[in-house]
């Protein structure tokens, strides 16, 4: 029979009911460290004071309303976006998914405007994820995630992530857009070389199509600047932002520059729940803490000290491990085997992490780590990579 909740899902079972900083509690009221953080959406970790302080005041004020009027919120959370970031203009939703298909919306809506109606096609990368909507899953370069769903959308020309040659010769005369995640997460913490990023908005300008990158993981502080492009000192003319974007609650956005939105006017675009007072007075919470003195200084400091100790884990277990990689808190272990048998015995030994493609056991804890989280963190992986060494040695 099936379950009253449909069965989408691989689950572990395992129920929490509580968590705090980067902790999580079960049932039994067992402590688990959270390198998952609800995969890259608990930035502050959970219950932060500040976010939870929002919340209740928003609670109590006013919930929703729709965006038939002004939203007082909305509109200071995007002025303070647009003030610390590339872009003129937010538009506001309310996942990943739908903030991908904005960018994409976006950037056809654009060349229309612009009396180019046949540029209407994006190029896309291997080992992209882009959500799991029929444009996003065209989109993203998972047959799995496909299967079943025909007819695909159109409109989606597929290059190896990386090489510049190939994505050249995919532009043409139908080209609207190139959307890339500036590091790939689900397709297994696999970061873009920053010069490739530069040589995309080259390419984008020179052939006068859209950047589109797709930030819904690794932006909002992840990778430690704000966004993680800032690394490369180039900006996209659109992106799409959600899971850290307000800590937990739901939320995606698009950031865009007064060109690239051209096309988005009144009637173009919408979202009922888009940019309510509730998410949005979290949100800021969220950026208040990000943009706080120091804070992405230390995801950084943090960042660099979980890599130099994940590289130092790979050396110490060659069967075990291939490599360490990724960018700022969205890191990754290549595995030799299956990275779920992984997951499940470091979530045993009290430890959360992600399972990626490629064979890769993602580490996304929350920004707000200690020095003292990536060393327990550090000491359960080696002692799972140990315990599997060990048990494969016997076999
Ligand atoms: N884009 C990227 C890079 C993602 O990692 C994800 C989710 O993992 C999405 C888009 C889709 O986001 P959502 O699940 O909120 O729709």
């Amino acid at each position: 029979m099936i379950p009253a909740v449909m069965p989408t899902y691989a689950r572990a079972d395992i129920a929490f009911v509580r968590g705090e900083g980067a902790r999580l509690y079960d049932e039994t009221g067992r402590s688990y460290l959270d390198f998952a953080a609800g995969v890259a959406v608990n930035a502050l970790g959970h219950c932060h004071p500040r976010m939870v302080a929002a919340l209740q005041k928003q609670g109590e004020t006013l919930w929703h309303v729709s965006n038939l009027y002004r939203i007082p919120g909305q509109e200071r959370l995007a002025a303070r976006l647009v003030e610390n970031s590339f872009a003129d203009t937010v538009f506001f939703c309310n996942s990943g998914a739908e903030a991908v298909e904005g960018v994409i919306k976006l950037a056809r809506r654009y060349h229309h405007m612009a009396g180019l109606p046949e540029r209407n096609r994006v190029i896309v990368a291997t080992g992209a994820f882009h959500g799991r909507t029929l444009a996003t899953i065209a989109a993203g370069d998972s047959e799995k995630a496909r299967l079943g769903f025909d007819p695909v959308t159109d409109g989606f020309d597929r290059v190896p992530y990386g090489d510049m040659n190939a994505l050249r010769a995919a532009i043409g005369p139908s080209t609207a857009a190139i959307l890339v995640e500036p590091v790939q997460g689900e397709g297994g913490a696999r970061a873009a070389q920053l010069r490739y990023l530069r040589e995309l908005r080259t390419a984008a300008d020179e052939f006068g199509i859209l950047l589109l990158f797709d930030e819904v993981q690794i932006g909002f502080g992840r990778s430690g600047k704000l966004f993680g492009h800032e690394w490369a000192d180039v900006a996209p003319d659109a992106l799409a932002a959600a899971k850290g974007i307000a800590g937990g609650f739901p939320m995606g956005a698009i950031l865009a520059t007064e060109k690239a939105a051209a096309g988005m006017t009144a009637g173009s675009h919408g979202s009922t729940f888009g940019g309510g007072p509730l998410a949005t007075a979290v949100a800021e919470a969220v950026l208040d803490e990000l943009l706080s003195p120091g804070f992405l200084d230390r995801v950084d400091a943090v960042a660099r000290k979980l890599w130099f100790a994940l590289v130092d884990l790979v050396a110490r277990h060659p069967t075990v491990f291939v490599e360490a990689r990724g960018a700022g808190l969205l890191l990754g272990l290549k595995c030799v085997g299956d990275p779920g048998a992984f997951v499940a015995a470091a979530r045993d030994r009290g430890l959360l992490t992600v399972p990626a493609g490629d064979n890769v056991v993602r580490l996304l804890p929350p920004l707000i780590i200690t020095d003292a989280d990536v060393d327990e963190a550090i000491a359960l992986l080696d002692e799972t990579a140990t315990a599997r060494a060990a048990a494969e040695t016997a076999a």
